[in-house]
């Protein structure tokens, strides 16, 4: 959504275009439907963006002292990450969520050694190969000890938000 230090998220536009649910000015934004400001480059309106999200949001990759690799830019790499979405049992867990369809197999697979060695349970979305057009709401997987996984299901049985 704008410039923050060495990396920068020019022309990324992957948070404003809905892969990440957000509010702005009270219209959703969501897998399949960006904010309307969106130019798929860039803002059209950016001198007007609120503070709440467009100004403090910052996915993981633009974050600084980031610990995602260079080619984890969330518009070339096909993932966003999210830091410390919440806490379990102690632990700090992350969010990733695809820009597109599917994470790709070879960023998913750096994002579950990198909870393993950092032992941050990971919680990462995917659309449903059954589904033809992009739902507003992926599948929810978790990546982590077995009594995450289970924690994480049950949370979603029950219908109580994650997040
Ligand atoms: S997803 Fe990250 S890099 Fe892309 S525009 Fe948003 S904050 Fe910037
Ligand atoms: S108003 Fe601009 S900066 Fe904010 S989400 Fe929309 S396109 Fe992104």
């Amino acid at each position: 959504m704008s410039v923050r230090n060495a990396r920068n998220c020019q022309p990324c536009t992957a948070c404003c275009d809905g892969w990440v649910q957000i509010k702005v000015k009270g219209c959703e934004a969501y897998p399949g439907k960006p904010c309307p400001h969106s130019t798929g480059s860039g803002c059209d309106d950016y001198g007007n963006r609120p503070v709440n999200p467009c100004q403090t949001f910052e996915c993981a990759w633009v974050q600084k002292d980031s610990d995602l690799p260079d080619n984890f830019k969330p518009s070339e790499s096909g993932v966003l990450v999210i830091n410390s979405i919440l806490q379990w049992q102690g632990l700090t867990v992350d969010l990733a969520v695809p820009v597109g369809q599917k994470i790709p197999e070879a960023s998913l697979s750096w994002l579950m050694q990198y909870a393993e060695k950092s032992m941050r349970p990971l919680i990462y979305q995917q659309q449903d190969d059954n589904d033809k057009e992009i739902q507003k709401n992926p599948l929810t997987l978790a990546y982590g000890p077995p009594a995450f996984q289970q924690w994480v299901l049950e949370q979603q049985q029950k219908g109580i938000p994650l997040w």
